[in-house]
């Protein structure tokens, strides 16, 4: 059972279970998702909070497992708007994860987020770091973490936990890809400015205390990270432990580096504005961790920029959906 299933990555995340031999049931309530980008298996509508509706789609299907995307994931917003945060992310899971534990689904794996570390300057973030989100989004997800704790301890359900570091690019074969409405996201928004689908893109601030000024984050190509979750299933599945997971690459670049790569990958000029701050952002979000390759045998061999954009790009040319 996929919750996100017709999101960005609960698309592909349904393409890589289905060539692994899975059955993908999305589970979405078409918020933010796009029934278009349901592909790969059934599709059932319904919402987090709706417990009855969860528990008919659990006795429907008997799933093997739970891969649970869904989620509201923005940090700005969440900054002005905690409470849908709270309600949607905690409230929501905390509904599907007792479903899950009462339709003795015992296999979950869970997106969580770099956020949870938040602001740790100099630190290696790996998985034994403190997590001290600075955004709700960042503090929802971590609390998410704590009730999969409280629920081994007291049900057995046994979790992989994944954090998140920053998902970019785009099925290669183009069946899927990434498709907000509205974009907030920093690849996306420059490929628009680039084709002058808006006028350009605003670089939020220009002012940290990084080498060019603009914020690092760790870019990890989405088809990797997807790739990640069918290792965690079969983890599970062959009855190893609870685990937490970073999936990032370890190389941290600018803002401004993501700019001059999208400029040499489509040969065209980024037009750029340089705005203020937005709240909630961390300076660094860099995974230090090789957890992931090291223990699942994780290869995240696409995801080095130059390929991220380009295919990021090509989706961006002829890729859209529709609720
Ligand atoms: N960013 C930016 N302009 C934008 C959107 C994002 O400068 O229009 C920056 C943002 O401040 C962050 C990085 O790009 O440092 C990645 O932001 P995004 O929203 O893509 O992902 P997040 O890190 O919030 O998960």
């Amino acid at each position: 059972m996929v919750t996100g299933g017709a999101g960005y990555i609960g698309a592909h995340a349904c393409k890589a279970l289905r060539k692994a031999g899975f059955v993908p049931v999305t589970y979405d309530n078409l918020v933010t998702g796009w029934q278009d980008a349901v592909k790969f298996g059934p599709f059932e509508k319904g919402d987090l909070l709706d417990r009855t509706r969860l528990d008919e789609v659990f006795a429907k299907y008997e799933p093997v497992a739970v891969m649970h995307f869904a989620a509201l994931s923005q940090v700005g917003e969440s900054m002005s708007q905690p409470g849908r945060y709270w309600r949607n992310n905690v409230g929501g899971s905390l509904n599907l994860i007792e479903a899950a534990v009462d339709a003795a689904c015992m296999n979950f794996v869970f997106s969580s987020t770099c956020a949870t570390y938040g602001d740790q300057d100099n630190v290696v973030l790996d998985e034994n770091s403190d997590q001290y989100p600075i955004n709700a989004y960042g503090a929802s997800k971590r609390a998410i973490e704590d009730i999969l704790r409280d629920f081994e301890a007291a049900h057995g359900l046994r979790h992989v936990i994944y954090r998140y570091f920053n998902v970019a690019g785009a099925d290669p074969e183009g069946e899927v890809g990434e498709f907000h409405q509205p974009e907030t996201h920093l690849i996306p928004l420059m490929l628009d400015a680039i084709d002058g689908k808006r006028d350009a893109l605003t670089i939020f601030g220009t002012d940290y205390d990084t080498p060019d000024g603009t914020c690092i984050r760790d870019y990890v190509h989405v088809c990797d990270l997807v790739d990640a979750h069918v290792l965690g299933l079969k983890w599970l599945q062959d009855g190893k432990g609870s685990r937490v997971f970073n999936l990032g690459t370890g190389c941290g670049f600018s803002v401004r580096e993501v700019i001059d790569q999208s400029r040499a990958v489509t040969n065209r000029a980024v037009p750029i504005n340089e705005g203020a701050r937005r709240a909630g952002d961390a300076t660094k979000l860099v995974s230090g961790s090789s957890r992931a390759k090291a223990e699942l045998g994780w290869k995240p061999d696409r995801s080095n920029l130059n390929t991220m954009i380009a295919d990021a790009w090509r989706w961006h040319q002829t890729g859209h959906f529709d609720k």
